[in-house]
């Protein structure tokens, strides 16, 4: 690159990073700002010491992040420890926003969005899938043995059960419980934070330097019959570039399709944001645009190709769980724009 054409994107990137309605608004982060720092403003020549990074959404992501480091600490790759990594979110019964135990639509059925994607820009997607305990690992199949991106409904599941993925109940007595409660009012109002939504997505940097991400959700309690959130979709849930680096959303995932979420963040690192920029500005605009955005929550995470990470979020109450080689496995609390009244 040029050197005019440098200046013009460091000097482009501090204009819009001054003018961000999330920059001049946002409270500070409370929790570990120490990690957002150390790896936010890391220069290039530390990051071989980085690698490899994992950070997932929201507290599930502890467990996670373990799982994917027996990969990642292995000197494996970011593929195998994304869809290691979430995994546990999805296999667990008392998780009721992913896999087994989520919770149902309003009809009482359990559907399940998931996508994946790697450092070769393959990616792989199911939506709408019922009865597979691991939407995750479909969706890599879904990369790996088929011509197509995604698979939907009951052509997903015949997919699945070609590959060998058994069928099996993901309504767990607590989830049907809840959900009958809710038919009494049947008011669909889906809530800040992680009380009936709260997707895991995950992005891996790896020791030889190529990012992976996952995503994978039961997606909006007591949503409509057939209705598919972010989570499965490439750009919007989730999205990635080698060159770049990768990000992943979770909230109300319609206002995160409207946006693009992920992969504005992933063009904004493009043009010189750090990922806590990038997912800084995508939350700004999903706010100047929605009608209402003090009645929705979206997280965004970020991780770069040098291996700095970002979050940020429209509510607080949003975390993410990082681990590195240089940083033990903790909670990170993204900044956020409102304060909830
Ligand atoms: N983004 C997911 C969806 O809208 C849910 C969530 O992350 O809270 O389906």
């Amino acid at each position: 690159m040029n050197q005019s054409r440098k200046q013009f994107l460091r000097k482009s990137v501090a204009g819009l990073a001054g003018i961000s309605a999330f920059t001049a608004a946002k409270v500070a982060a409370k929790g570990d700002s120490l990690a957002i720092n150390e790896l936010t403003q890391m220069s290039s020549h530390q990051v071989s010491s980085v690698k490899p990074v994992v950070i997932s959404t929201w507290i599930h992501g502890i467990l996670a992040n373990e799982e994917a480091w027996k990969v990642l600490g292995n000197g494996g790759t970011s593929l195998d420890a994304v869809e290691l990594g979430v995994k546990t979110a999805e296999a667990d019964p008392t998780n009721q926003s992913v896999g087994v135990g989520g919770f149902p639509d309003r009809e009482g059925r359990v559907t399940l969005d998931a996508c994946i994607m790697n450092h070769d820009q393959q990616c792989g997607s199911v939506a709408f899938l019922e009865h597979i305990v691991h939407p995750i690992s479909v969706a890599r199949k879904v990369m790996e043995e088929t011509p197509h991106v995604m698979l939907v409904g009951k052509g997903a599941l015949q997919f699945a059960e070609e590959q060998g993925f058994k069928r099996e109940n993901l309504l767990t007595e607590a989830s049907e419980k809840a959900w009958r409660k809710w038919l009494e009012d049947s008011r669909y109002a889906p809530v800040i934070n992680v009380e009936n939504h709260d997707t895991i997505g995950m992005l891996a940097l790896d020791e030889s330097g190529n990012l992976s991400g996952a995503c994978t959700t039961s997606g909006a309690a007591y949503k409509m019959h057939g209705r598919v959130g972010d989570s499965p979709i490439i750009g919007a849930g989730l999205y990635l570039d080698n060159d770049v680096g990768c990000a992943v959303a979770t909230g109300l995932g319609e206002a995160v399709i409207r946006s693009a979420g992920a992969s504005v963040a992933v063009e904004l690192m493009r043009q010189g944001y750090t990922p806590q920029q990038a997912c800084e500005e995508v939350v700004a605009r999903i706010i100047s645009k929605e009608k209402d955005p003090k009645s929705l929550q979206v997280g965004v995470i970020a991780l770069n190709k040098q291996g700095q990470v970002g979050g940020g979020a429209i509510h607080p109450g949003f975390n993410y769980a990082l681990l590195s080689k240089e940083h033990e496995n903790r909670m990170v609390d993204a900044p956020h724009l409102f304060e909830i009244k």
